[in-house]
């Protein structure tokens, strides 16, 4: 199995090729390599470009949110959509009126529309967040599909749940970034449990 996150050399980060690991993907795989540098002849290798100059401009200096700003005039997307948490109503509101500042056109979805009960997905009473009370089912495909119906260029992710934000990219039409990911226990920073661990060392194990 590929595992980079183990390798501790990392030579392919500097081009010292004749460095690598013995289980290095790009000696057991070099076909795959082959068939990466062939699609980036075609249209992917557009956004592959627009990537790496952003990245290079605004090294350490652009937060995310200009940096998909930059990437999306780049690539000429200038509809774009922005699939978002109930919890992040406000900060969907900000980022709205950044990105129509800024001249792109914004079509957002929060995750409750709809307003489908949970146990329409069989939940149990029992299995809600606060039992005895209505609570509606974030809904991750229609807000795909209703941006998808609107065409967007790209869709911005707003904080969606872990497993909503699988749904919804497995059914958006167009390319998605994320501006931000939902982690209710560290400020949407999930990295933070990483590195504070050893507070955060119980809470990593499952049960
Ligand atoms: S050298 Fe090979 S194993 Fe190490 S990080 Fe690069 S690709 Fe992965």
């Amino acid at each position: 199995m590929v595992n980079c996150a183990k390798c501790g050399i990392f030579p392919c980060y500097k081009g010292e090729v004749n460095k690598l690991p013995t289980n290095c993907p790009m000696k057991t795989c070099p076909d795959i390599y082959e068939k990466a540098s062939a699609a980036y002849q075609e249209s992917s290798g557009q956004l592959a470009c627009h990537s790496a100059r952003v990245e290079a401009a605004g090294y350490r200096v652009w937060p995310r949110l200009r940096e998909i700003m930059e990437f999306s005039r780049l690539a000429g997307f200038k509809r774009l959509g922005l699939p978002f948490c109930v919890g992040l109503r406000r900060e969907a509101l900000a980022v709205t009126k950044i990105l129509e500042s800024n001249g792109f056109e914004v079509a957002s979805v929060m995750c409750k529309t709809g307003s489908r009960p949970k146990e329409e997905l069989g939940l149990l009473d029992q299995e809600k967040v606060r039992p005895g009370q209505y609570e509606a089912m974030c809904n991750p495909i229609a807000q795909a599909l209703l941006l998808n119906k609107t065409k967007t260029d790209i869709n911005v992710l707003l904080g969606l749940c872990v497993g909503h934000d699988t749904l919804f990219i497995k059914y958006s039409d167009a390319p998605i970034t994320v501006l931000a990911v939902k982690d209710r226990v560290t400020g949407h920073n999930p990295l933070a449990a990483v590195y504070a661990s050893h507070y955060f060392e119980q809470k990593l194990k499952l049960t």
